[in-house]
């Protein structure tokens, strides 16, 4: 026998003394590595791993770091939002799971809203001044309408009572542009709802289903009343600061740069994960896996034994592209607000002054103005290829209308794109998420996640890794 083969056998006899598969993972007994395996290390993926680590999760991501959306940056001792800028005032779920892992919120200092429009900025008591008197009286009108309709539960079905989202049947089959316009809301109202709505969830108006829209809405238009109160929260580091927790407690069932390549289920139902890290092929077996991916990935990812008309239902669950810019400047730009709404600008929906949450008010020095850009349709998939000049051009249009200086005042900037930035939550949306979650396909052994099964936020994430780590225990029982 040559020397290596001595050194395999030696190798293999330790691993198998130790419990080890090939992956120099823990290996259980049965015909299975891991009780669990998690394919996406995004938001939902790690907190559903956090959920189950009392059972043997393996959380495979493709990425050199987890956190998928939930991504930040640093420049000159700060840090700034690649992707997700907040959350709301942390309750229910949220703030157990945030006390759990021991992190604080902080409130982003108020005020919090601006609206660009027509090369003016509008904010404090003047926040509304670019509607007429007339206008003015429907949005209040449009905000006590939301309320009270939001009122009838519509939350609590969307993020608790998934069973009941067939009930609201007719207000899904409505977008928010027919919805408005039948109820005789002007159109420069129905623009500022439109730019709320693609700055949010990366989708207009016409492409988004007025029932799974209604809970942002009600919470997230901006009033003059609320000028001097906040409702909007971060932490230290962003929303990075809770991935990093998460990672940290799960330590090595976190496995980076791990791109899965196929997901089958075997004969005696346990499931064959493949995926390929740094150029080699491994191949793991686990009871369940929790698919906490975007849908299309989802489908392509799933073997042949799924049902057809699962995977073409989460094909058909499509996303709109999105890009964040973060300018660095040699100074504080925007100072009067957190965020600016911009009207009128084409494809620059919102402007966020990342470094409030980190200076007080009346900071002036060095600073990150993050510039947040959304197509004008969702389904506009060449958003992405537009490259980084015209994007720039772009965003230098709208901001040398406030501030005629800007290119000067640049010192660097970093551009992010999202393939898979906001699923669209398009009319006819129930009946396809009524699907998902009925099918016996996703009873087990293979579960999905992700915020496409409940809402495009942090909290439509979360509550959906929950809602798997339950079912996964469960099944896991049985
Ligand atoms: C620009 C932007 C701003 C946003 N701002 C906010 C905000 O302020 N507040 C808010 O509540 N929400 C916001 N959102 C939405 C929020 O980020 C998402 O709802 C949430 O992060 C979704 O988490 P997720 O885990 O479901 O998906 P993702 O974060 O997309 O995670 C999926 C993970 O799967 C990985 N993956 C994909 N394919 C494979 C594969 N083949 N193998 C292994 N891994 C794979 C990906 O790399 C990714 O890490 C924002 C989104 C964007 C794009």
């Amino acid at each position: 026998m040559k020397k290596y083969s001595y050194l395999l056998v030696l190798l293999l006899t330790v691993q198998l003394a130790l419990g080890c598969n090939s992956d120099g993972h823990d290996m259980n007994s049965g015909n299975y590595d891991y009780d669990v395996v998690i394919v996406g290390g995004g938001f939902s993926g790690l907190t559903a791993a956090y959920y189950l680590k009392n059972k043997n999760v393996l959380v495979l991501e493709k990425e050199k770091v987890p956190g998928g959306r939930c991504i930040s940056g640093h420049w000159n001792g700060f840090h700034y939002p690649k992707g997700t800028e907040y959350i709301g005032k942390p309750d229910g779920v949220l703030k157990k799971v945030l006390n759990k892992l021991g992190i604080k919120a902080k409130q982003i200092p108020a005020p919090t809203d601006g609206i660009a429009y027509k090369g003016q900025f509008y904010f404090g008591n003047e926040l509304l001044d670019f509607l007429s008197m007339e206008e003015k009286q429907q949005h209040y009108k449009l905000m006590l309408h939301l309320q009270r309709l939001n009122d009838d539960d519509i939350e609590d079905v969307i993020f608790d009572d998934q069973e009941y989202l067939m009930d609201y049947e007719k207000l899904d089959q409505i977008s928010v542009k027919d919805w408005m316009s039948k109820q005789g809301y002007s159109e420069l109202l129905q623009k500022f709802v439109d730019i709320e709505n693609r700055g949010l969830f990366g989708t207009d108006n016409a492409n988004y289903s007025m029932f799974f829209n209604i809970p942002e809405m009600a919470f997230d238009l901006p009033t003059v009343e609320s000028i001097n109160e906040s409702e909007v929260y971060s932490f230290e580091e962003g929303m990075y600061s809770v991935v990093q927790v998460l990672a940290k407690k799960l330590g090595n069932s976190v496995v980076n740069g791990a791109y899965v390549q196929q997901v089958d289920v075997n004969e005696d139902s346990t499931v064959k994960v493949q995926y390929v890290k740094d150029g080699v092929s491994h191949e793991v077996r686990a009871r369940s896996v929790i698919m906490a991916t975007p849908a299309p990935v989802t489908a392509n990812l799933l073997g042949d034994d799924f049902a057809e008309e699962l995977k073409e239902t989460l094909q058909k669950i499509q996303y709109s592209q999105y890009a964040t810019i973060n300018f660095f400047t040699k100074k504080r730009m925007l100072k009067e607000t957190w965020s600016v709404s911009c009207i009128d600008e084409g494809q620059v929906v919102t402007l966020y002054d990342a470094t409030r949450p980190q200076v007080s008010n009346d900071y002036t020095g060095k600073s990150i103005l993050s510039v947040y850009m959304a197509p004008e349709s969702a389904y506009d998939h060449n958003f992405n290829k537009q490259s980084d000049a015209v994007l720039l051009a772009n965003a230098y249009q709208t901001l040398v209308k406030h501030y005629p200086n800007f290119k000067q005042e640049v010192i660097d900037y970093d551009i992010n794109r999202f393939e898979y930035a906001f699923p669209i939550f398009s009319p006819l949306y129930a009946p396809k998420l009524d699907l998902l979650l009925k099918h016996p396909d996703t009873k087990g052994p293979v579960f999905l996640a992700g915020d496409y099964m409940v809402y495009a936020t942090v909290d439509g994430a979360l509550t959906s890794a929950i809602n798997a780590a339950k079912n996964v225990k469960k099944y896991l029982k049985q």
